[in-house]
């Protein structure tokens, strides 16, 4: 046994806000309250759900932090495009493109 219940269901709670789903049965084990998170299913009187909430976000920062980098790489490609493109259909495309690229660089989580 780790860690207070109370914390448990706190624990349980992060991921069902985190996308996890209650399982309707019960740990086969000792009747625990299972959710099922990202396609595999966690007993959240048993199993160590502090370092499933941690791995997820981890890899959540991981993504928004790769995101960020590609979207900057993108979005000076198509400012320097822009910079010599001649015709105005070609410059309304890139515009428009740097726009989405500038709009979700917006709605990353800043650091
Ligand atoms: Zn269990």
């Amino acid at each position: 046994m780790s860690g207070a219940p109370r914390d448990r269901m706190r624990l349980a709670a992060e991921l069902v806000s985190k996308g996890a789903t209650m399982l309707a049965e019960p740990c086969a084990e000792d009747g625990g309250i299972q959710v099922r998170y990202r396609g595999k299913v966690y007993c959240t009187a048993h199993d160590d759900l502090s370092s499933i909430t941690t791995a997820a976000a981890v890899s959540f920062d991981t993504v928004t932090a790769q995101l960020r980098e590609v979207l900057l790489a993108k979005l000076s490609e198509t400012t320097a495009a822009l910079g010599t493109e001649k015709e105005a259909a070609k410059q309304d495309q890139l515009v428009s493109l740097a726009a989405k690229y500038f709009d979700l660089l917006q709605k990353l989580p800043q650091k």
